[in-house]
């Protein structure tokens, strides 16, 4: 079975309850009079293209998502306040049902007209769903006469309502952002324009060693920042002072350096830092190219961004996961906005994932000059892994 996209034409959605698995795992934040409020409706206006398109077509959308990780019914992660964000962007009402199975959930469904929108509240206050329960599954799929996923932040997981339920309702297809996700991610490992560089940072080599392993046979360079390049000096003998580490990832990061040499893959690490004594927002920052044994390198250095500015210059794929320091604090976030701005101009094909990248992205407002702005870190480094996602596996797709 080959997987159906909402677009090709293959689904008659008129009339037909159309249950839409979207990740609205949106962060809230006080609304000032005692409720909570959409925080940064980044991922709601993710979902409208697919929205707009199925209620284009007449259908009765029934919307649902996990929200945060509840341990059973938890006010402070209700779906409720999306539903009012998603009011304003669609024009029209959003029903809110207070829960996502049941009796009552069941006769709204019913009811809906074409047009209507049902958005049903967290997933997450069921411990079925992310069991991938049987019985959860099949109350969710008794909703629907259509099943759409469209939650590319939640493919990577088998949860009852990306990948479990799908199973049991008779007409199933991919939404337009998980489409676009899968599309471009997989044509990044099947047919990327030369010269490829990947830039990988964050707080883990464990993290994002299987994406690294997988880049090493894709790619033509790949620049290492963030807590993981400190691993990756250790292991070669560079001095790493007091700079966050992990001693069991040694062995791997070397063996990583030597295959890339082996494969011609041009591996390139800081060649200076942003230090400090003490990890805090606070803390003095020193540039150096030697970080003494006090020393915890927090950021890339000039040197280290000039490097990476010019390997990016020319490329024709650029795909780039984690920051390159500490970019939640000013001092140690000029790294990342530096690599920004340079995968920003760099006039390839550019693919950004992970939240802590995207967000610097937005910080500093050069998100719309990147080709794809990936909506799923995690799943994002899975489905690049090579893994075959389990959100589209249900939904048949052919890797
Ligand atoms: P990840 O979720 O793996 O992408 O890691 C992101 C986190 O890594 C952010 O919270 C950064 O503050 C942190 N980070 C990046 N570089 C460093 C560094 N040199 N030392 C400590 N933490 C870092």
């Amino acid at each position: 079975m080959a997987i159906t996209w909402i677009d090709d034409g293959k689904i008659n959605f008129r009339d037909q309850r159309v249950f839409v698995r979207v990740d609205f795992n949106v962060p809230l934040e006080d609304d000032g009079s005692g409720g909570q409020k959409v925080a940064d409706d980044e991922r709601v206006r993710a979902a409208l293209p697919t929205l707009n398109l199925l209620l284009g077509k007449g259908a009765k959308l029934i919307l649902a998502s996990h929200l945060g990780r509840p341990k059973g019914r938890d006010a402070s992660q209700s779906l409720m306040p999306v539903a009012l964000c998603l009011q304003a962007h669609l024009n029209t009402d959003v029903i809110f049902a207070d829960d996502c199975v049941g009796d009552g959930v069941k006769k709204q469904a019913n009811d809906l007209k074409a047009g209507q929108v049902l958005l049903l509240e967290n997933l997450r206050y069921h411990s079925g769903e992310e069991k991938n329960d049987d019985g959860f599954a099949r109350q969710l799929a008794a909703l629907a006469d259509v099943y759409v996923n469209d939650a590319f932040g939640a493919a990577h997981r088998a949860h009852a309502s990306t990948a479990g339920m799908a199973a049991f309702v008779d007409k199933k297809a991919g939404g337009l952002l998980l489409k676009k996700e899968a599309e471009t991610l997989y044509g990044l490992l099947k047919q990327p324009k030369r010269p490829f560089v990947a830039i990988l940072g964050g707080a883990k080599v464990s993290d994002k060693i299987g994406v690294l392993t997988k880049l090493l046979g894709k790619v033509d360079k790949i620049l290492i920042g963030g807590a993981m390049a400190y691993t990756f000096l250790a292991a070669k003998g560079v001095p790493v002072g007091k700079s966050k580490t992990e001693s069991e990832k040694l062995t791997i990061a070397k063996s990583v350096i030597e295959s890339a040499a082996a494969r011609n893959v041009q591996l390139l690490l800081p060649v200076d830092h942003i230090a400090a004594t003490e990890f805090k927002e606070t803390a003095t920052p020193a540039t150096t190219s030697t970080l003494g044994p006090e020393q915890m390198g927090l950021d890339i250095g000039p040197q280290t961004r000039a490097l990476f500015a010019e390997a990016l210059k020319g490329a024709g794929t650029v795909l780039w996961n984690g920051p390159m320091g500490v970019f939640e604090w000013d001092a140690f976030g000029q790294g990342t906005l530096a690599v920004a701005t340079a995968v920003a101009h760099c006039g390839g094909f550019t693919v950004v994932g992970g939240g802590d990248s995207v967000s610097a992205l937005n910080q500093s407002g050069l998100a719309s000059k990147i080709s794809h702005v990936s909506t799923g870190g995690g799943a994002s480094l899975e489905l690049l892994e090579g893994q075959k996602l389990p959100g589209l596996l249900a939904l048949g797709y052919e890797f």
